[in-house]
């Protein structure tokens, strides 16, 4: 059923009530867009391991991101993306220098993939402006000697400045990679967020580029990307000898037939994109709450979020979305010191990101979301932001 059908819906009672808004509907290309990539696929027989199409899809990324031939090196999720570049940056991480600096402000990925490299997590605070780790007091540690990565992230797709981390990497020899996992749209447009540190990004079906699972990594250095694609395939690089610690991170020819559909689409989604973030200024300016409202460009697109001020309005708006049917989610929990798994890490003090994370409610995001359901959000919102 859509997402704003005119399908009535009743409540327990028998009366009837408007329809839920889920808080994230992805389109992505339908099966006539796929099928002539489908069939490329039945008759070349090449299932994965950089296929024609994923071949194809690496290229056609590095006219988007104006990255010479060679920067992009497609993976199988974000995750495996970035975990391969944090196994090329730093390798498995051994002897003193063991430590992963994460912010805690992210989605659970980051911590899990730099877990997987060997590493020991030490979750470090954000910036309340930037809400990413800060380079300067990251450099500032007493713990940099046990260092062996670090992990910045682009908080909801805010990018994150190549050259203050490169001069990081120049002062400290530490290395650096970024979790970019929903930078896709700054990173094809003019913001200058690639270039030599490797950026990892998703193309899970919550991002607004998706291919379902998939991912790449992205960068100026294209030797470097390489490396990263052999550290994505066993090792291999020109022959069956496994000559890098690695894992299976590849990209399947059936998810590259998603990608190039995708990007034959992308235009066609970036306006619909548009037309729905119109929509959302417009409620807002009309309710006084334009200063609340972080969409795109500013972040990637799927992520509409209403900035409380207090985490009382916070749970406020979060009751009168509930009443009204809206759906919302806190795309990064409470932060990732919160989640069971990641608790007992070492950790900074947390004051920013515990304050912070549960102020920043995720709204509803699709590509035909309508102006009726766009103005029921703001209704809503302004609602919960009108209780004391
Ligand atoms: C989506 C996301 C990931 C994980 O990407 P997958 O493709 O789901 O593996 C990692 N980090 C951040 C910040 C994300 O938003």
């Amino acid at each position: 059923m859509d997402a704003h059908s005119t399908e009535a819906e009743f409540d327990p009672a028998g009366e009837q009530v408007e329809p839920a808004i889920p808080v994230l509907r992805p389109r992505l290309p339908s099966a006539e867009q796929l099928l002539p990539y489908l069939r490329r696929i039945d008759a070349t027989r090449v299932y994965t391991s950089w296929g024609p199409l994923a071949l194809e899809l690496e290229e056609r990324l590095c006219g988007r991101f104006s990255l010479p031939l060679g920067g992009v090196a497609s993976a199988g999720s974000g995750t495996s993306a970035l975990t391969a570049a944090i196994l090329t940056a730093a390798g498995r991480a051994a002897g003193r220098r063991r430590l992963a600096i994460v912010p805690a402000l992210t989605f659970v990925a980051t911590a899990a993939a730099a877990e997987s490299c060997g590493c020991t997590l030490r979750i470090a605070d954000v910036d309340s402006e930037t809400w990413q780790l800060d380079p300067e007091r990251v450099a500032a540690r007493a713990d940099l000697d046990e260092v062996a990565i670090v992990i910045p992230v682009a908080p909801f797709g805010r990018p994150v400045p190549q050259a203050a981390w490169l001069e990081f990497r120049q002062q400290t020899g530490i290395p650096v990679v970024i979790d970019g996992a929903a930078t896709f749209e700054i990173a094809t447009g003019q913001g200058g967020i690639l270039g030599k540190l490797p950026v990892a990004m998703s193309f899970h079906a919550t991002k607004a580029f998706a291919t379902g699972e998939g991912g790449c990594v992205a960068s100026t250095e294209t030797g470097m990307v390489k490396q990263i694609g052999q550290a994505l395939n066993f090792g291999f690089s020109g022959s069956r000898d496994s000559a890098t610690p690695s894992l299976n991170g590849k990209l399947s020819e059936y998810h590259a037939a998603v990608g190039l559909a995708e990007l034959d689409e992308w235009n066609a989604k970036q306006e619909a994109t548009v037309r729905v973030l119109g929509l959302y200024r417009e409620s807002f300016n009309r309710l006084g709450l334009t200063d609340r409202l972080v969409c795109g460009p500013e972040v990637g697109s799927i992520y509409v979020l209403f900035q409380a001020t207090t985490q009382l309005e916070a749970k406020n708006v979060a009751a009168s979305l509930a009443e009204n049917r809206v759906s919302h989610r806190l795309w990064y929990g409470g932060g990732l010191q919160t989640h069971t798994q990641f608790a007992g890490c070492q950790s900074d003090l947390l004051p920013v990101t515990e304050e912070l994370a549960p102020r920043l409610l995720g709204l509803p995001f699709a590509l035909d979301l309508d102006e009726r359901a766009v103005e029921r959000i703001g209704a809503a919102v302004a609602h919960g932001v009108g209780r004391r």
